[in-house]
């Protein structure tokens, strides 16, 4: 019986700054072909370099006040082709062999929403004629082709990481290393919360919440797909050899802490309904309708009328982005009297596998926000997650604040407390409290 001595697969991606300088690229040059030397096939996912995508996106703006979307993704698919050329020579240079491939070569076949396609198949027959060929093969990041309308499209911001994961599942790698600009996952963002602490595990449902609350080291739907095809992520630094942070199930995460993480976002908006009619069917319309514009919408919050026969008040967040189609959508409909917006909101959330059942969070978090007289105008939680809507401008305070309050930082270390009998407590005047969901 033959035996093969090719070590396994791993799928390897370097986000923006990872690239952004010739100096950064050969260094991943070398990692890429290092991981080769030691006896694996190598696929390597690269992102546009340094700023190129916001570039390209301002250069767009510049022309055009509403670009085209099918246009923009032939615009913006360019940044990650260009990272991978010039990887693929660089490789070369350092004697192996390596092939770059735009997403549509690699087979990577999306749905033709543009700008924000989603990945339904990958056909990576491609790249597994080049890895048995023995090339390193390099694939650009963020993108695909649709079948249906055979244009390119995009995977939306950050859209790498989901490129990156895909593959891994499609070529039966059961690990996707992320290297990126920071040492892994943190508690925080550490470039607001300096002290922060690096997480040794996030567990898939943690990941998630954290990445839809704005914890953008790694995008939503990579996380999404790496759970969906069991795919295990590796997040580490792109600039030294730490251990990173492992995304996995919850059955092999040991902690349990409380709280695991602050997330924040600052590129949300609220738009307001006034005056919507009190009657059944009305928000499925509503929402029926930003769905097929495909917005994504956040918080929602409603009130009834106070008195018969007036209308409700209906308030909804989205991305900053879609704020305009939002708009449109709402007022094609007709179904509220007035539409109000305000684009100056952020989002503070506190994420934690361990608040599921613990009451005094919800209200420890209120707390936390009140005493730095941070006004909370919008609530959404989920069984893991405490969301509060507040002013844009004061979110870099509510997230220190709440990191503090909940002792997220170096020392509050659970790593050797696989009971969780020593997590932070929740305060003690927080008995009695209502339950965090
Ligand atoms: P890349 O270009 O490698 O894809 P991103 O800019 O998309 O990198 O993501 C990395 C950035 O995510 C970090 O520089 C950091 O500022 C930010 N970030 C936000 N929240 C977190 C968090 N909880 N842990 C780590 N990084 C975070
Ligand atoms: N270059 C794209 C972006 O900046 C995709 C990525 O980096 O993952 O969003
Ligand atoms: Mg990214």
């Amino acid at each position: 019986m033959a035996t093969d001595t090719r070590k396994e697969l791993v799928v390897m991606k370097f986000g923006g700054t990872s690239v952004a300088g010739a100096e950064q690229l050969k260094r991943a040059a070398r990692r890429i072909v290092a991981a080769r030397d030691a006896g694996h096939d190598v696929v390597a996912v690269l992102s546009a370099r340094g700023k190129t995508t916001d570039e390209l996106v301002e250069a767009a703006r510049e022309i055009s006040e509403c670009p085209d979307p099918r246009e923009m993704d032939m615009l913006l698919s360019t940044g990650e082709r260009i990272s991978c050329a010039l990887c693929a020579m660089a490789i070369k240079d350092l004697g192996h062999k390596a092939i770059s491939l735009t997403g549509s070569q690699a087979g990577i076949v999306t749905d033709s929403s543009h700008t924000k396609a989603r990945i339904i198949d990958v056909r990576a027959d491609r790249i597994r004629e080049a890895l048995s060929e023995d090339a390193i093969v390099l694939v650009a990041g963020f993108q695909g082709v649709s079948t249906e309308s055979r244009d390119v499209t995009t995977l939306g911001r950050g859209g790498s990481d989901t490129t990156a994961v895909a593959l891994a599942a499609a070529l039966g790698g059961d690990l996707c290393e992320i290297y990126t600009d920071v040492a892994g996952v943190f508690s925080a963002d550490p470039r607001i919360v300096p002290e922060a602490r690096k997480l040794p595990v996030v567990s898939y449902d943690e990941m998630l919440e954290m990445a839809a609350s704005g914890a953008k080291v790694l995008q939503l739907r990579s996380v999404e797909y790496a759970r969906n095809h069991e795919v295990r992520i590796h997040c580490r630094s792109s600039s030294d050899d730490g251990p990173g942070t492992l995304v996995v199930s919850e059955q092999e995460t040991l902690e349990r802490p409380l709280v695991t993480a602050v997330t924040h976002s600052s590129d949300e908006a609220r738009v307001t309904l006034t005056g919507v009619r009190d009657e059944p069917g009305v928000a499925g319309r509503i929402f029926g309708a930003l769905a097929e514009a495909n917005v994504n919408v956040d918080v929602i919050i409603q009130n009834e009328p106070v008195s018969h026969g007036d209308g409700a008040d209906l308030s909804f967040t989205v991305e900053g982005d879609d704020m305009a189609t939002a708009v449109d959508v709402i007022e094609g409909l007709g179904a509220a009297k007035g539409v109000e917006t305000n684009d100056e909101i952020g989002k503070v959330s506190i994420v934690g596998a361990g608040m599921r059942s613990h009451p005094g969070v919800a209200a420890k978090v209120f707390k936390t926000l009140g005493d730095e007289k941070i006004n909370i105008e919008m609530i959404s939680t989920s069984p893991i997650k405490i969301s509060c809507v507040i002013d844009a401008g004061r979110v870099p305070d509510a997230v220190k604040a709440l990191h503090a309050a909940f002792e997220l930082g170096e020392g509050a270390i659970h790593e050797e407390d696989p009971t969780g009998e020593h997590r932070p407590r929740v305060g003690p005047d927080d008995e009695g409290a209502q339950d965090a969901a």
